[in-house]
């Protein structure tokens, strides 16, 4: 039975022109319907996959650092409901390393998150422009620094 689990947030805030993955960028996101529909994806998968703790879960996209924190919150606290919380359990949240989102960091972290995967992709400020990233390398290097002092465990990539 299941011990990881993998929550899917398909929004970022502009599209990198080398992705493939499932994300889109709206005007606005209805998190209210979001929340209902992904609280009824974990009740579901509790009843196919239930039965063990979790010792892991990962919040990927997408840019699940722009979810907000009472929403990570409210699913967290619906897994540990539906599966528990093995000891020791990795939280493992992926995000963009924008100022915009480092502000969020603090939230995430008191919401349970304690493990970061930051898309630094480079410490260029040409490379990073190449790619589409919104953020610069001294910008990216701060949110990392950020993310390190917030969160237990982070790495980026
Ligand atoms: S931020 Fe990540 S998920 Fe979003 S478009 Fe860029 S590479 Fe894709």
């Amino acid at each position: 039975m299941a011990r990881a689990l993998y929550i899917h947030w398909p929004f970022c805030l502009a599209k990198c022109p080398y992705c493939d993955f499932n994300s889109h960028v709206r005007d606005s996101v209805d998190h209210a319907a979001w929340e209902t529909a992904l609280l009824a994806d974990l009740r579901h998968e509790a009843e196919l996959a239930g039965g063990e703790q979790l010792d892991s879960i990962f919040f990927g996209g997408g840019t699940p650092s722009l979810m907000p924190p009472a929403l990570v919150a409210r699913l967290l606290n619906e897994a540990e409901q539906l599966w528990g919380f093995a000891p020791g359990i990795e939280i493992t949240l992926e995000g963009n390393p924008s100022s915009v989102e480092a502000a969020n960091y603090t939230d995430l972290a008191a919401a349970g998150v304690n493990r970061a995967s930051l898309g630094l992709q480079a410490l260029d400020d040409q490379t990073l422009r190449f790619l589409g990233r919104l953020h610069d390398a001294s910008e990216g290097l701060k949110a990392v620094e950020t993310a390190q002092n917030v969160f237990d465990r982070s790495r980026s990539t």
